[in-house]
């Protein structure tokens, strides 16, 4: 494995490794910049055919964290860590534990979290261990569930760009059509119907889409027409690459501006929605909500601070849509530069 040629092409950072002979825990830590901060970020538990893998796995979502808590306003760096899901029998208590001591090896400088294949049991017994983590039951000072201030964030998002594209100040009677309506995308439907929008959703899960049906008056539809919706705004809240070569032609709405992580299949696809006229509110500006949320945990956690600062999504989306249509590019390049600048303000 060409270790260093990853860290190379991945601009690191630093990466640290525990293997803990007792419990057979292999982690990985990865803090891709910690000039805002202590870095932050979730803890996968997942198998992987190869170790490099979750090395890549690693190193590549560390480097998005940077850029969400940059751009969130957030006094932190972005950070990421794995523990390779071992494929036979495993104490999960232990191993949890363990990687608590690593943390705790690292003195606060990297900040843990949830994700995939991780829960608030995991984030409690870590904490047994240290306090660099998040996540945590809230009676013990967690967050709770990011969904709802993720959701937030969104609607935030969508109405900035309304602002912009539709020179509308609000969301009476604005169409915004959901693919998912799972964790976010439900929250996203409450809010949205709160501030007078109409709603269509799509969602695998027949029993989702009738929920928001039932709840806020959604049209469902069916999944494979919801980027054709006919509609203001497409708000992609289900997988990543949602936008590739065969949906963005197909997209009626002026507007793309959702939860999901990764929507852009490759970066060219920020190029066509912006020569297509679409305004395209970059995934990690626009879905902060949850991380701004966690990250209210490291001081002392206050709902209403996190709302506070979440409402601010508003100004983020504002500036880079400004910006994009004033220097004319696309807005997933301004939302870097916007962060390559807070980076560099702070030097070293
Ligand atoms: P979730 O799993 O609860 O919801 C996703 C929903 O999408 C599910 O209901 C699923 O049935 C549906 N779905 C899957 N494939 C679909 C398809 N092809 N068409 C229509 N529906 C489909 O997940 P979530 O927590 O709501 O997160 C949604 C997205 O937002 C993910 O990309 C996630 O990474 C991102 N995100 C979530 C948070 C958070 O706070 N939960 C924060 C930031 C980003």
């Amino acid at each position: 494995m060409d270790l260093f040629g990853h860290l190379k092409a991945y601009d690191y950072g630093e990466v640290h490794f525990k293997f803990d002979k007792a419990t057979g825990m292999k982690a990985i830590v990865a803090i891709h910049d910690s000039r805002l901060g202590p870095a932050l970020g979730g803890c996968r538990f997942i198998e992987y055919d190869k170790e490099e893998d979750a090395v890549v796995d690693a190193l590549r979502l560390a480097r998005g964290m940077t850029y969400k808590a940059a751009l969130a306003g957030l006094a932190h760096g972005g950070g990421k860590s794995v523990i390779i899901r071992p494929k036979t029998h495993f104490d999960r208590v232990a191993l949890f534990r363990a990687f608590g001591h690593f943390l705790e090896d690292l003195r606060g400088h990297y900040i843990t979290a949830e994700d995939s294949g991780t829960g608030l049991e995991d984030m409690e017994v870590i904490r047994s261990v240290t306090k660099n983590v998040t996540g945590v039951d809230p009676a013990h000072g967690g967050s709770g569930d990011p969904s709802p201030f993720t959701a937030l964030g969104v609607r935030r998002g969508i109405e900035a760009c309304v602002k912009m594209k539709l020179g509308k100040s609000s969301l009476e009677g604005v169409h915004v059509a959901i693919q998912g309506v799972g964790h976010v995308g439900y929250y996203l439907c409450k809010e949205l119907h709160a501030q007078g929008a109409k709603l269509s959703v799509a969602d695998v899960d027949k029993l989702k889409s009738e929920r928001a049906q039932r709840e806020f008056g959604a049209t469902v539809v069916p999944l494979e027409s919801i980027f054709q919706t006919a509609c203001d705004v497409l708000a992609p809240c289900a997988l990543g690459s949602a936008l590739n070569d065969a949906t963005i032609p197909t997209i009626k709405a002026k507007i793309v501006a959702g939860a999901a992580n990764n929507q852009l299949a490759e970066p060219r696809h920020g190029d066509d929605l912006h020569a297509r006229g679409i305004l395209y509110a970059p995934d990690y500006a626009i879905n902060a909500g949850g991380l701004v949320n966690v990250a209210q945990e490291v001081k002392g956690y206050d709902a209403a601070v996190s709302r506070e600062r979440t409402m601010k999504i508003y100004d983020t989306i504002w500036e880079i849509a400004e910006r994009s249509e004033k220097l004319n590019s696309p807005t997933y390049k301004i939302a870097d530069i916007l962060v390559e600048e807070k980076l560099g303000a702070v030097g070293r």
